[in-house]
């Protein structure tokens, strides 16, 4: 494994981390999350994300009980929530969005439910445009002052307002966020590379970033047709594939393909080995339902280094 400091900050974590949305308490139960943490574990992952909505808090409490039946220690795994869309199906107006109220509850219901008295990582899951950033930014800094997080950060915040957090933050002496969260692979770039580009130098801003996969279309899967039990099968798959931007997506996909195929290796590895060659990006979250997908993704590592730019200039040039 290799590991990367999160943006500015002194935490280092694996370059490769292990997600939990529509996997942990959704398809999968404990025993099957079990092999997939191990597995990680075992290949050097450090981090492990998860977010209050994911399973409506069923993520967390497998991820937490997982955790805590392999025995891994504290001081060596980092774990992350995401507060914003609340937990419940139907949540009450104090049980969602970025209020003071809501931060914290999140916050406390994360570390019951991961079974943990600090989180490592806590993002705001998405801008929440009825509370001022201000007042977010405050109940960050005081969960950070409580030693109930050590790092706070956003999810797909523009950049305009990461930058205002960033002034309350050193206006008022509090913690600035630290690190964004954002999709980023080889068919959804332009976040990661144009807008926040000004924010990694000025701000020390690190990004762990999701969906490296595109949702699971770049592992090559759905080149001939929606395999049975994959995830564009479900009815409320997201990124579906039966619009004129999901055909268009899969066209895409279909010749990045065709490239992985002519260098004699599997597309997934390949789409997540370019996401390493970005030097801002902290830490590519994986997504895999069944162990074998998880032994390929961690393959990137070693394909990042094999092969060098005119392979990467080619594979963007190729989707386009
Ligand atoms: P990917 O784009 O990598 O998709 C992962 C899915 O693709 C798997 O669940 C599996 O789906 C399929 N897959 C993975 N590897 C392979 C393989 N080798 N061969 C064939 N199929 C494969 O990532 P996710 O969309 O799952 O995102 C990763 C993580 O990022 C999430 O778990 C979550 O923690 C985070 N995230 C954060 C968001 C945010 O807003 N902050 C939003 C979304 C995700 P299947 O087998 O079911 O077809």
């Amino acid at each position: 494994m290799q590991y990367r400091r999160l943006g500015g900050s002194g935490l280092k974590l694996s370059a490769l981390s292990l997600g939990t949305w529509l996997t942990a308490g959704a398809r999968l139960g404990r025993g099957e999350m079990r092999e997939l943490v191990a597995l990680a574990w075992d290949h050097g992952v450090n981090f492990f994300d998860s977010a209050e909505n994911y399973a409506h808090g069923e993520a967390e409490r497998v991820l937490g009980d997982v955790v805590a039946d392999l025995r891994l220690p504290r001081d060596g795994f980092c774990v992350s929530s995401k507060v914003c869309f609340g937990s419940a199906a139907q949540p009450r107006p104090t049980q969602a969005g970025l209020s003071r109220k809501h931060v914290r509850d999140a916050c406390h219901d994360a570390l019951r439910r991961l079974r943990v008295d600090y989180l490592d990582l806590f993002f705001c899951h998405r801008p929440d445009p009825d509370t001022p950033v201000a007042e977010t930014v405050r109940a960050m800094d005081d969960l950070v002052r409580q030693g109930k997080v050590l790092y706070w950060g956003t999810s797909e915040w523009p950049a305009t307002l990461i930058r205002e957090a960033f002034d309350v933050a050193r206006a008022h002496h509090l913690a600035p966020p630290t690190m964004e969260q954002p999709q980023y692979n080889l068919l959804h770039r332009e976040r990661v590379e144009l807008e926040y580009a000004s924010l990694y130098a000025e701000c020390g801003l690190g990004t762990t970033v999701w969906s490296p996969l595109a949702f699971g279309l770049l592992s090559g899967k759905y080149d001939a047709g929606i395999p049975e039990g994959s995830r564009m099968a479900r009815p409320d798959a997201p990124g579906r594939l039966d619009s004129p931007d999901g055909q268009a997506r899969l066209a895409r996909a279909r010749r990045f393909s065709a490239v992985a195929a002519e260098l004699g290796v599997a597309p997934a590895p390949l789409a997540i080995a370019w996401c390493l060659g970005n030097p801002h990006v902290s830490s590519v979250i994986l997504g895999a339902s069944r162990p074998d997908q998880l032994v390929e993704n961690l393959g990137a590592l070693e394909l990042a280094g094999r092969f060098d730019e005119p392979v990467w200039r080619r594979l963007e040039a190729v989707v386009g």
